[in-house]
């Protein structure tokens, strides 16, 4: 059966050295990473202001590397399925010439960020980039790529150590070096992590509380269903819009701003379909609200439950899920001592995530396995802290 327990960031320094030396010659001076992340609930709600419940995983990627002199910087990727070539050089940006927007797709993660550092200057650099969250499968390789990066810019040049200041940077860079309208929720939490903790983010003030989530009895499991439909890229902006235009409509700068009530007083003016993106969207924040609490309170049947729910919402309201990932989410839900599931992430694929009772985890995993006509890959994972600096 393909599961992990994920793999420690030890292996994964050693990989990127490694490639390091080859490509390069001689050791790296610095090395840092940063988490993928995993929300346990509150999906799409973060680029409408609203609340979500993250936490840092202990999959990260690494960036290992050293200064150089004059104006050209070389990266290179340890990723198999990063578009080629898997190394990249690039001057450094000045007034009149920016970093641009060119392939190979990965390095624009690494220039987008290079671009939007908050302090200068900026030395040339040499660095090697290896990971093991899984590329494009949800549980935000890319923004734990930019955080990364923006980490190892940190030891080269030190901007103030505003974190927040930090997180909105990356988004920037997925904004307009990816092409991605992501909200903040990614990089956030791979900026601000904290293990043992949950991050319950309020993406209207910025404000993060950390939520205790290390109780030995309660296991987050995490299944990804291997597949990506390429809605992906096209789904998110349009759901994004759509937002946008609800709030519009119900004359509130955000969905957060909204109640069900408002909505359905405006119910005669919205079309069914944004009717509906907006129920989810205001749903899913209160739902998240109370989510938060029942973790707080150790209310794991009730959290399930909410997580359930909401699975539910993104299927028939947001319309974001599919097939692969129903059946996951019914194939946990049959196991004895699994409290709730649902997908995670932007939808159309990637993984679910499903809160049980530890000793359900070889139950859990063996059933889902079974009923699961693709070829899933299990995470058992733990809150993790946010982007560090390794020692070299
Ligand atoms: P997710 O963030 O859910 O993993 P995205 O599509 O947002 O999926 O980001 C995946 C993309 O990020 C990859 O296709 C690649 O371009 C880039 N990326 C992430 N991690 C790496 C890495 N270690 N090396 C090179 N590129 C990476
Ligand atoms: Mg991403």
């Amino acid at each position: 059966m393909a599961r992990r327990t994920c793999e420690p960031v030890s292996g994964v320094v050693a990989e990127a050295r490694r490639v390091y030396q080859e490509t390069f010659g001689g050791s790296a001076g610095v090395a840092v990473c940063a988490p993928g992340r995993v929300n346990l609930i509150g999906e799409h709600t973060d680029y409408n202001q609203g609340l979500v419940l993250p936490m840092a995983l202990p999959l990260v990627t690494v960036m290992v590397g050293s200064k150089t002199s004059g104006q050209s910087c070389s990266v290179a990727t340890t990723a198999e399925s990063a578009d080629e070539p898997r190394k990249v050089d690039f001057d450094l940006p000045t007034d009149t010439a920016p970093l641009i927007r060119v392939e190979p797709a990965w390095a624009n993660y690494v220039k987008g960020v290079v671009q939007h550092y908050r302090a200068r200057p900026l030395p040339a650099f040499k660095a090697v980039i290896a990971s093991n969250v899984p590329l494009g499968g949800g549980l935000s390789s890319s923004a734990s790529l930019e955080v990364a990066v923006y980490t190892f810019l940190q030891q080269l040049c030190p901007d103030d150590g505003d974190k927040v200041a930090k997180a909105l940077a990356c988004q920037q860079a997925e904004h307009t070096h990816a092409g991605m309208p992501c909200g903040i929720m990614d990089q956030f939490v791979s900026v601000l992590g904290k293990e043992g903790h949950a991050l319950l983010i309020d993406c209207r003030s910025l404000e993060a509380s950390a939520v205790p989530m290390a109780d030995p009895d309660v296991v987050i499991l995490i299944t990804n269903s291997n597949v990506r439909h390429s809605l992906t890229g096209s789904e998110y902006p349009s759901r994004r819009k759509q937002c946008e235009k609800a709030a519009a409509i119900l004359g509130k700068s955000s969905l957060r701003e909204a109640t069900v009530q408002d909505l359905e007083d405006a119910k005669d003016r919205l079309d069914s379909e944004t009717y509906r993106r907006a129920r989810h969207v205001i749903e899913e924040i209160e739902r998240t609200a109370r989510a938060a609490e029942a973790l707080r309170g150790g209310a794991y049947q009730e959290f399930g439950k909410l997580m359930v729910e909401s699975h539910n919402s993104l299927r028939d309201l947001y319309e974001v899920s599919c097939p692969e990932l129903d059946a996951l989410v019914t194939a946990a839900m049959d196991v004895d001592g699994v409290f709730g599931s649902r997908m995670t992430g932007g939808g159309f694929g990637g993984c679910t995530v499903t809160l049980l009772q530890a000793e359900a985890t070889e139950r859990a995993m063996k059933h889902i396995e079974g009923r699961y006509s693709g070829c899933p890959t299990f995470y058992i994972t733990t809150p993790s802290e946010g982007a560090r600096v390794l020692s070299v």
